[in-house]
């Protein structure tokens, strides 16, 4: 057995890993320079004293993610949070098809994103140390699943700064075509290999149930995919207009209408900006507006930017309300935290001479738990708010 490599921390990083944080910078630790990229740390003090168990990083400004402030192996901490994490899904959600089943840092298995659609897994190893074990992961979850398909979804920018090359492939299994899943009372498919994020935007599953039992009257769904709201809303609503910019997403939102026999939908390829401006224009009313793009940015400078974005699109769907209309209104931009989303609906619905009533505010699905300590596992903002 080869003995597990100790990693000093500077007085810096021993604060940090005592503040619950799980990421420690490389200006934090010292005397790692001969530890291999991916192996499992002991970390210690400047004194010698063990303080946790981390996986090392060789070329990332995030050196360490921390496993576990206990002193045993990093193999057995990991496949204990796996059973746990597929077990909090089971308890929260017994019999829901598609879910996520790890959420990173926000499961404390840094650097693993599992989903699952039916009996198939998407999987996604985002740095060097889940990276180098994927096949024992993958092996793991199986068992505890019994999924049949495992697709891996490594095609993430994110694995640039590790170093890891950016591929997608079935891992176990055969993949026919798109996978089917329930979502609520729909029958949907999920592109596993060719569809955005690993397939759906999971994180929006129980916000879409939500909105969905509200719907009525005319609806619109911007930046809809393939129709996970949309659809929702089609169930009670008279009529759905769906908007992207993306005509394969529209055309999986048509194929999945379709499967439910649901012919309310009207599906619009379009920029969702020049929709909205132009229906604004028209005079168009709803009774029911879904916003949910795309972060509008990813970076801390590019925050003005976003910020007008997101003021504008919400200008737009306030004015087009009826009395009584409500207005779903989500942001995945991690950089605009939801203080400052607050203040842009704010500005929104002044600028537009709107009351609006704040029914909600919502983030993402209980199966994308956040760690206390760890602001960056929180990123999903979705307010339900209702225009008089
Ligand atoms: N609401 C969806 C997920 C939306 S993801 C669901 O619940 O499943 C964001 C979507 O916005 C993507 O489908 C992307 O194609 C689309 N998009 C990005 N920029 C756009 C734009 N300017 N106008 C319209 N759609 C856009």
């Amino acid at each position: 057995m080869t003995s597990v490599p100790s990693v000093t921390l500077s007085q810096r990083g021993v604060a940090r890993l005592s503040s619950g944080h799980p990421w420690i910078y490389r200006s934090d630790v010292r005397g790692a320079a001969s530890v291999a990229g991916g192996s499992e740390v002991r970390l210690v003090d400047e004194r010698g004293k063990f303080l946790a168990v981390a996986f090392y990083s060789s070329s990332s400004q995030i050196a360490l993610r921390v496993l576990t402030r206990d002193d045993r192996p990093a193999d057995e901490v990991v496949a204990e949070r796996l059973r746990l994490a597929v077990e909090l899904r089971e308890r929260l959600f017994p019999g829901a098809s598609a879910v996520r089943l790890v959420h990173a840092e926000g499961d404390l298995l840094p650097g693993l994103v599992v989903d699952r659609y039916g009996k198939a897994l998407a999987v996604q190893t985002l740095i060097q140390a889940t990276d180098a074990r994927r096949e024992t992961l993958v092996r793991k979850l199986v068992e505890l699943t019994g999924a049949t398909v495992v697709v891996e979804r490594n095609d993430v920018a994110a694995r640039r700064h590790e170093g890891l090359p950016l591929q997608k492939g079935v891992l176990v299994g055969q993949l026919d075509g798109p996978v089917p899943y329930r979502e609520g009372d729909l029958d949907l498919f999920a592109n596993l290999l060719e569809g955005q994020k690993t397939g759906a935007f999971l994180d929006q599953r129980e916000n879409r149930l939500l909105a969905g039992g509200l719907a009525f009257g005319r609806a619109l769904d911007c930046f809809s995919y393939a129709g996970g709201f949309a659809l929702q809303l089609a169930r009670h609503a008279a009529s759905v207009v769906a908007v992207d910019s993306s005509e394969a997403a529209v055309a999986e939102l048509a194929a999945n209408a379709e499967q439910n026999g649901l012919q309310n939908v009207e599906s619009v390829v379009a920029n969702a900006f020049d929709y909205l401006r132009q229906a604004c224009e028209r005079g168009e009313k709803f009774d029911l507006i879904v916003l949910d793009p795309p972060a509008f940015t990813k970076s801390k400078e590019a925050l003005d930017g976003a910020i007008r974005g997101y003021k504008e699109i919400n200008l737009r769907a306030m004015r087009m309300l009826r009395a009584g209309g409500l207005l779903v209104s989500s942001s995945c931009s991690y950089h605009v935290d939801e203080a400052r989303f607050a203040a842009v609906l704010l500005a929104a619905a002044r600028d537009a001479g709107r009351s609006m009533q704040l029914l909600e505010k919502r983030g993402a699905g209980r199966d994308h738990p956040e760690l206390i300590g760890a602001p960056e596992t929180r990123y999903l903002k979705c307010f339900f708010l209702r225009a008089l």
